[in-house]
């Protein structure tokens, strides 16, 4: 069978499907992901730029190299299709939570209800002294490192290299993956732990696996049931209308 049709078939009669999000499903709203082709870590070195010791020892320096730019291209970018695909899903009652490994803040933009951010979110920006929160959008860049009315100097909110996951992210994550019977995974290099055993723990507890990604991955030949090579707006779009013409 198809596999599109077949997985839209497993979304349509299952009890609670979920969704894994990376990198991958921003690509077609502007943002570069971090591997492969045309990404962001062939331009600059993570070690030097997206690591938590470089930016405590050098704030100026990751804010000029790295941050200024990013918050540019985020505050630039739109929910694309893979993201409207996801929010049809759940207008039709067949989709659930989304954990995202993204920090672009495009899937509560696009409208979905519940969103788990793994890696915080770069919306915000957090006062490493005082820990007040402020809006990016409202960030003064005028002077690099930006700062905070008490003195502290802002970072952003989201999980740097060598920094934790918030545990509450991963203890729901887990505990979702563990009980879903559908997990949908899209726009990920499934390379990245923790969140790369989200998937794993899913399959393990019976779960049927919906790979979205144009490249295979080390799931796609060992833990997805079903591979959907291509790009996430035209097979999350194409995936939700099929869903649809099942379920009406
Ligand atoms: P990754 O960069 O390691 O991998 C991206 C994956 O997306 C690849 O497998 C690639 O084949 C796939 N891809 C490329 N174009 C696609 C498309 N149009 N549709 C679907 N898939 C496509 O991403 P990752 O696995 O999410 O891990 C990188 C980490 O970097 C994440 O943890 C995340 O926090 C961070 N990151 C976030 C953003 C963002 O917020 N948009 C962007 C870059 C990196």
């Amino acid at each position: 069978m198809d596999p599109l049709l077949r997985s839209a078939e497993a979304i349509a009669s299952a009890h609670s499907v979920i969704a894994l999000t990376g990198a991958g499903i921003s690509v077609e709203s502007g943002i570069p992901p971090f591997r492969g082709a045309g990404s962001l870590w062939e331009k600059i070195d993570p070690m030097e730029f997206a690591h938590i010791g470089s930016f405590l020892k050098n704030p100026e320096k990751v804010w000029k190299g790295f941050l200024v730019g990013m918050k540019d291209m985020l505050d630039k970018a739109r929910p694309n299709d893979g993201h409207m695909g996801l929010v049809a899903l759940e207008n039709l009652g067949r989709l659930g939570t989304i954990i995202t490994q993204n920090i672009d803040g495009l899937h509560q933009l696009a409208g979905s209800g519940d969103v788990i951010e793994f890696h915080g979110n770069f919306a915000w920006q957090r006062c490493m002294d005082c820990d007040g929160l402020v809006p990016s959008s409202g960030l003064d860049l005028s002077s690099l490192p930006p700062r905070c009315a008490c003195g502290g100097i802002y970072r952003p909110d989201c999980v740097f290299f060598g920094e934790m996951i918030p545990e509450e992210s991963l203890a729901r994550s887990r505990s979702l993956a563990s009980s879903c019977d559908v997990m949908i995974v899209v726009g990920t290099s499934a390379v990245v732990q923790p969140a790369a055993m989200i998937p794993v723990i899913a399959k393990n507890s019976g779960a049927f696996i919906i790979e979205v990604n144009p490249e295979p991955t080390p799931l796609s030949h060992s833990i997805s049931d079903r591979f959907l090579q291509g790009k996430a707006g035209h097979v999350l779009k194409t995936l939700a209308e099929t869903v649809k013409g099942l379920i009406v």
